[in-house]
């Protein structure tokens, strides 16, 4: 099976150095079923091909992974593995093309972060759903999709096409963003998976769907077939992607902020704020129930919290440390009760992508354009006077990324630098992490993750933190308080 990756950077070496591959040399990896190839058809100045040519085993294929798992107990040494796009070659890819799919690359950073043109094409794809489904899943994340059904014999017309597509895709895409969605996506496409599904391949998809997956409209279908339909791991799996940076609801479009409330965020924005409804006597009327069945993605009980909390030290200005996407922002900038907002963060793509939310990147008037201050890449492990000069900072979500050593920095330039008048911090409460299925004990909630805290450990970093700096804070669980494990994310309100 093969896998071709084009692209008109020039020079080729560019793409030999993204991929970790030198496009003169002809690579060979041993696989547990086979041996992976890395060569490049072409590279001149023009375009610059590479390819994985995947050379499956059928025999060692059942000699090791394959044995006892559902997809082979029939069709065993009769399949169509050694030619056909499936998880096997996704499996390849994770091998070979590991450092890329991590968007690494010390000799070409910006290369790394940025979309390129790219037309990747495999000849042979399995399908369910036919090419419709192919064009479901590929044309949301940006790519432009051909998808030509291959006849199951060109000799006879008359028996039609086969299962296997023959798939081009074509894009300006980041190049490890494009090869994790062929990593999810092929297996997703093939319906079918050459080892058994375990809680690990939630973790994986996770990961794997970092920054596209969460958005994706269909990424209900994608997940549960991705996860063989193990209705625990998927549920798992959507819990986690809706906690994650850009969940479901705001998807990548800006959200509506110049507009009055719109209606349907609206009406969830009240149900979590009455609170006398669910005490009163028959509560049991359909809005509730409906609210009951689908209950607030824990990413926005939080965006609540720390607005809350916000409000009620009266902060005017404030500053979003570690701001990501910018949806706390859009929010702050939305509930109209803070006059001067600002947002800070380490990644240039999360910056690019918040100035797009509160639509920064537009030229001519913005209603609120005044109101934010500024939105930069920076640091918060290096003091930035930038930071200064707001009634509050927020760091929600954002502590657990640094790496310990780090972290006494961080604490210097947010409560001793900038040191504004109220810092809320959120971050993870590790004891409830055994009430996410399918997370393996000891696990963290996100691959990016350097730690995650006890409620005990936030407590006497918290305290110390708050000491050394002369303020005093103040604890509020945000989410479910689980009598046992406690609420799901911990904050902290500091004030001085
Ligand atoms: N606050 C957002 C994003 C949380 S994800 C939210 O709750 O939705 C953590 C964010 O912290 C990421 O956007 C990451 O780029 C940023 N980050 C990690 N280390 C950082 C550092 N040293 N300085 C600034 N931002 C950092």
């Amino acid at each position: 099976m093969l896998l071709t990756i084009t692209t008109p950077l020039s020079p080729a070496s560019d793409l030999g150095f993204l991929l970790h591959k030198h496009p003169d040399r002809v690579q060979a990896f041993d696989q547990a079923y086979g041996t992976a190839h890395v060569f490049y058809p072409e590279a001149d100045e023009r375009r610059c091909t590479a390819a994985l040519l995947l050379d499956v085993d059928p025999v060692r294929l059942v000699r090791t992974r394959g044995r006892g798992t559902p997809d082979f107990s029939l069709g065993q040494f009769v399949n169509d593995r050694p030619y056909a796009a499936s998880s096997l070659l996704a499996s390849a890819m994770a091998q070979v093309f590991r450092t890329a799919m991590r968007g690494r690359c010390d000799a070409r950073p910006d290369l790394a972060e940025a979309p390129i043109p790219l037309e990747i094409a495999l000849p042979a794809l399995p399908c369910r759903g036919g090419r419709g489904q192919a064009e479901r899943f590929f044309r949301p994340l940006g790519w432009d999709v051909s998808a030509e059904p291959v006849p199951l014999d060109p000799e006879f017309p008359s028996w039609g096409d086969s299962r296997y597509v023959t798939l081009t895709l074509t894009g300006t895409v980041r190049l490890a963003d494009a090869l994790n969605q062929l990593y999810v996506l092929l297996p997703v496409l093939d319906d079918a998976k050459h080892y058994w599904v375990a809680s690990d391949e939630v973790d994986k998809l996770v990961r794997a769907g970092e920054g596209w997956l969460a958005t994706h409209p269909d990424r209900g279908p994608i997940t549960r077939r991705y996860l063989a339909n193990r209705r625990a791991l998927v549920r798992a799996a959507l819990g986690r992607l809706a906690d994650a940076e850009g969940a479901p609801d705001d998807a990548l479009d800006p959200v509506e902020i110049d507009e009055e409330p719109a209606t349907d965020t609206a009406d969830t924005g009240e149900t979590g704020e009455t609170g006398e409804t669910g005490e009163t006597a028959g509560s049991g009327d359909g809005a509730e129930a409906a609210a009951e069945e689908r209950p607030l993605p824990l990413a926005e009980r939080r965006i609540r919290a720390v607005a809350d909390a916000l409000r009620e030290e009266d902060a005017g200005s404030v500053i979003d440390l570690g701001c990501g996407s910018g949806k706390l922002l859009a929010r702050l900038l939305k509930d109209g009760a803070v006059a001067r907002v600002a947002g800070a963060d380490v990644s240039f793509r999360a910056v690019e992508h918040a100035r797009r939310r509160l639509r920064l990147d537009r030229p001519g008037p913005s209603r609120h354009r005044e109101r934010v201050g500024d939105l930069f890449q920076g640091a918060l492990t290096y003091a930035d006077d930038r930071f200064g000069g707001y009634d509050a900072a927020v760091l929600m979500e954002v502590v657990e990324h640094i790496d310990p050593p780090r972290l006494g920095a961080v604490e210097k330039v947010v409560f001793g630098h900038a040191a504004p008048r109220v810092v809320v911090v959120t971050t993870p409460n590790a004891e409830h992490n055994v009430r996410y299925e399918g997370l393996a004990p000891g696990a963290m909630r996100h691959p990016d993750h350097r730690f995650e805290w006890t409620r005990a450990e936030f407590r006497v970093w918290a305290d110390r933190v708050a000491a050394a700096h002369g303020y005093r804070v103040r604890h509020v669980p945000v989410g479910d308080d689980d009598p046992e494990v406690g609420a799901p994310t911990q904050m902290g309100v500091f004030t001085r």
